[in-house]
């Protein structure tokens, strides 16, 4: 059986959820569950899944200037918009400042792109691969999860060779509330980084199977926090497999320098928005969290949360390696529990208070260099999570 999602499936579960939509007096919650996933399928339906069809709608789009661009898409575009930023997570001056101070602390001008090496890749390498991974974790908890992405050819999408899907990606997940479904799909390119992109996209299965979070309940932002600390295991893991060290080595670095660049890029950003703005004319134009919240979007915040998350991650990741039933239980407590939108994000439960997460943001950058971690933060971060 080929690992694909079940289109008419899909278009089943969205007329039934169209149908529940019309239904009168929805509670709030209700009608946000519902919206949710109206809005993954549309997406799921709609994602370079037919080659011509994109082609189609991207001509269309061309000769008419995106005038065209279909009513139903802005309906979905204004859907996304008001269930992701719409919820007024609470930000201070003073939570800003330190989003901001971490973004300064990683930022690096990070040079070129990696290039990895074509090797043959087969979908059965990939999934078994992935099991065994979460299978050696030793958490039942989380490898059963894992499984009911990965023995389920119609949740794991893996599509062969990039095709254009509406941006670049090597992979997504999608989640559907109603149903409690999470999709996977992953991109084959034929190297070595088909084999985390596709186990990023089952960790972010995981995390949806471990609690379903509404936007509107949730601190949105810090869902990369659990992959990005499963990347990090998952290379290990892979160099422990003896997998191409020089492949392995790349992905190190690419783990490294993601973070690093989008610090850098964020920042800038950040930047350009202040300067553009033209109503401001004071002329202090410092990257303070005073100066930048006036001009702050919801993109740029968005990368700063992806920012915060990487550190988290880090951290746990940190943790993990020290002792291991920490990290899991950490890991398995954040996925399963809210951040609350309406205080200040605080990760001290998981032994990484604001403190410990600035002085990690400082040693972004050393896991591609192999090299021990300072022992200093090190003590720290098992101190604090005892
Ligand atoms: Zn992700």
């Amino acid at each position: 059986m080929t690992n694909k999602w079940n289109r008419s499936e899909i278009k089943q579960r969205q007329k039934y959820v169209m149908e529940r939509l019309k239904t009168e007096n929805l509670s709030e919650k209700e009608k946000e569950l519902l919206e949710s996933s109206l809005l993954s399928y549309y997406n799921m339906l709609n994602m370079g899944i037919s080659k011509s069809k994109y082609y189609i709608k991207n001509i269309v789009d061309k000769i008419s200037h995106n005038k065209l661009k279909l009513q139903e898409e802005n309906k979905y575009d204004a859907l996304a918009h008001k269930l992701l930023f719409e919820q007024n997570n609470y930000l201070d001056e003073d939570y800003l400042q330190f989003l901001l101070d971490l973004a300064n602390n990683i930022a690096k001008n990070i040079p070129e792109d990696i290039s990895f090496k074509t090797i043959n890749v087969s979908n059965k390498d990939l999934i078994e691969t992935s099991k065994n991974f979460y299978k050696s974790l030793g958490d039942s908890n989380i490898y059963d999860k894992a499984l009911m992405i990965l023995d389920n050819p119609q949740r794991l999408y893996i599509l062969n060779n990039k095709i254009p899907l509406m941006y670049e990606t090597s992979g997504i997940n999608i989640n559907d509330y109603v149903f409690a479904e999470a999709y996977c799909l992953a991109v084959k390119n034929n190297n070595l980084m088909d084999y985390q992109a596709l186990n990023h996209e089952v960790m972010h299965g995981i995390d949806f199977y471990s609690n379903k979070k509404l936007y509107s309940e949730n601190y949105y932002g810090f869902h990369e926090v659990p992959t990005y600390m499963i990347d990090y295991l998952f290379i290990d893991y892979l160099e422990k497999q003896g997998f191409d060290k020089n492949e392995i080595q790349k992905l190190k670095e690419q783990k490294d320098n993601y973070l690093q660049k989008l610090a850098r890029f964020t920042l800038n950003e950040i930047r350009i928005d202040m300067l553009r703005n033209k109503d401001d004319l004071k002329k202090d134009k410092s990257l303070t969290a005073q100066n930048v919240k006036k001009t702050l979007s919801n993109e740029s915040l968005k990368q700063l949360l992806e920012i915060e998350s990487g550190v988290i991650s880090f951290g746990l990741y940190y943790q993990f390696k020290q002792n291991k039933d920490i990290g899991l239980s950490h890991l398995k407590k954040f996925m399963q529990s809210n951040i609350s939108p309406n205080e200040r994000p605080n990760f001290e439960k998981y032994g990484l208070s604001d403190e410990v997460l600035l002085s990690l943001s400082k040693e972004i950058g050393i896991y591609s260099n192999n090299v021990n971690y300072n022992i200093e933060t090190k003590d720290t971060l098992n101190n604090k999570s005892r």
